[in-house]
């Protein structure tokens, strides 16, 4: 008799366990699969890193999930979704699908920006690839250079930069 409660008892925990998982992947706007990889401050961990040679890129998305077979990069962003994601987010999601293909060997089908309000799920398109990859190079010829102009595309950061006392190139 007692065990048949206790075994009861596991069920109904293991249903609540499931449930719960449940709703916080549907509060969150996951996609359905493995979670193989959370990069939090708390569980921070060198082999979530991941690296390509090819683009000498190394980086840590937030989540990696396993859909099929596919793994999904997940980068969660702490502000409201904007109309259309900033370039810097599609690059950067971007980059990890780079670094994902290079590591698991597939390039995934689509990435996931996570905002606090909405999930965008972001398609890696070769036109998309082909720009990141663009804006990789740029960066490893500008590292190389002796002199690199500053981008003035966010003139709003430019007004409450804290090296504005110091640099020339500083919008007025
Ligand atoms: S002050 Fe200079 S370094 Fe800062 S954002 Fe503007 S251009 Fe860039």
């Amino acid at each position: 008799m007692w065990i048949l409660i206790f075994a009861l008892g596991l069920l109904i925990l293991s249903i609540l366990v499931w449930g719960i998982s449940r709703f916080q992947r549907n509060r969150l706007l996951f996609p359905s699969g493995r979670v193989i990889h959370i990069d939090t401050e708390r569980l921070r961990k060198p082999e979530g890193t991941l690296f390509s040679a090819n683009y000498s890129l190394v980086g840590r998305p937030d989540y990696l999930v396993n859909q099929g077979g596919w793994i999904i990069p997940i980068e969660v962003k702490s502000g409201a979704a904007p109309v259309t994601p900033y370039p810097s987010h599609l690059y950067q999601l971007a980059a990890y699908g780079l670094l994902v293909k290079e590591h698991f060997g597939r390039t995934p089908p689509y990435g996931i920006l996570k905002y606090r309000d909405r999930a965008v799920e972001i398609p890696f398109t070769g036109t998309l690839l082909e720009e990141v990859t663009a804006v990789l190079e740029e960066i490893q010829a500008d590292a190389s250079a002796a002199a690199v102009d500053r981008s003035h595309a966010e003139p709003k950061r430019c007004r409450s930069c804290g090296f504005r006392a110091a640099c020339d190139q500083r919008l007025v």
